[in-house]
């Protein structure tokens, strides 16, 4: 995949925004239609024009911004489907356009398959969920735009809600879950995804610098809700982070450029093999103070599988670390 960027421009202002901060909103002339066109096309013929994932050809993120906030949306989707027909196309959105049912409907009507939708909920209310993304009305939009794919999504279409597990996040984690299992309990996947202070996040340094044991933590102590969930991933997490009954759940998500390796990685963990390594931005501005080599076997099974690496864990011992 390459994450493509649709649209630069958002309407909702979360936090955690790891867009970049100059001028970015301000570049929509480089999103025209045809500009789009041009670069998918390239990309086609070989050329690299996508600075994420370049090499992973099967698939596009379509980003942002707002992808949906496109004036031409459908039409990029569109083009995209025709010119890659049987590529992986997930589309990372807040929500809020498929409030409107009419073009949740023409949204996976277009996109046809494999397609998948990636919403972030950010709490189960809208005091809570609008705490991070500072935009009144987002949940109820957001809830209706969840809503409306449930009905219109095609057989094989798969919707998968992101928690972005910030400091702020973590406050209102236990009831999102909550409000999840109630009315989501449907999605086909929940991704909790670690924070990366990068673009406009920086700006909120203080208020969400947040280490990964405390954001796995928070997750496990929700462990036995999470059985409710068909699938449940966690994305962006460096093992010696988690506990190890969650580590079936972690994925190997982060582009090579995005992570370092620290001394004790190198020369006496275990498990390096199958792990994500280090966010950049987690040394830079957390200090990664949990990063520590795992020196004795865990209670696992391992898969062989570059992307989820533990197969399963021994759930009685692993429990207890
Ligand atoms: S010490 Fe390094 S390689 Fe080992 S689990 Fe932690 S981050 Fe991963």
């Amino acid at each position: 995949m390459p994450d493509f960027p649709i649209w630069p421009q958002c309407n909702i202002g979360c936090v955690f925004c790891s867009n970049p901060v100059d001028g970015y909103r301000e570049t929509t002339d480089k999103y025209s239609y045809d500009e789009l066109r041009r670069k998918l096309l390239d990309y086609k013929r070989g050329l690299r024009t996508f600075v994420k994932f370049d090499e992973v050809r099967d698939y596009f993120n379509l980003t942002g911004g707002e992808p949906t906030l496109h004036p031409e949306f459908l039409k990029v989707l569109a083009l995209i489907r025709t010119e890659f027909p049987s590529n992986l196309i997930r589309l990372l959105t807040n929500g809020r356009m498929l409030a409107d049912e009419g073009f949740a409907r023409r949204t996976c009507g277009i996109a046809g398959l494999p397609f998948e939708i990636a919403v972030p909920m950010f709490g189960g209310t809208p005091a809570a969920h609008e705490a991070t993304s500072r935009s009144p009305g987002s949940f109820e939009q957001t809830t209706r735009g969840l809503r409306h794919l449930r009905r219109h999504r095609r057989d094989g279409q798969k919707v998968e809600i992101r928690i972005i597990m910030t400091r702020v996040q973590e406050k209102f984690l236990d009831g999102l879950i909550d409000h999840l299992l109630a009315e989501f309990s449907w999605v086909d996947r929940v991704v909790f995804l670690f924070e990366e202070l990068e673009g406009f996040a920086e700006k909120y340094r203080d208020r969400l610098v947040f280490t990964q044991s405390e954001a796995a933590r928070a997750i496990d102590r929700n462990f036995d809700k999470l059985a409710g969930f068909k699938d449940v991933r966690l994305y962006h997490f460096a093992l010696c982070a988690v506990p190890t009954r969650l580590w079936p759940r972690v994925w190997r998500t982060l582009a090579d450029f995005k992570v370092t390796w620290l001394d004790g990685c190198r020369t006496s963990c275990l498990y390096r093999a199958q792990c994500v390594g280090v966010h950049r931005s987690y040394l830079r501005h957390a200090g990664a103070p949990d990063i520590a080599p795992i020196a004795a076997p865990r209670p696992v099974e391992l898969s062989g599988d570059p992307y989820r690496p533990i197969l399963s864990a021994d759930a009685e011992t692993s429990a207890r670390r």
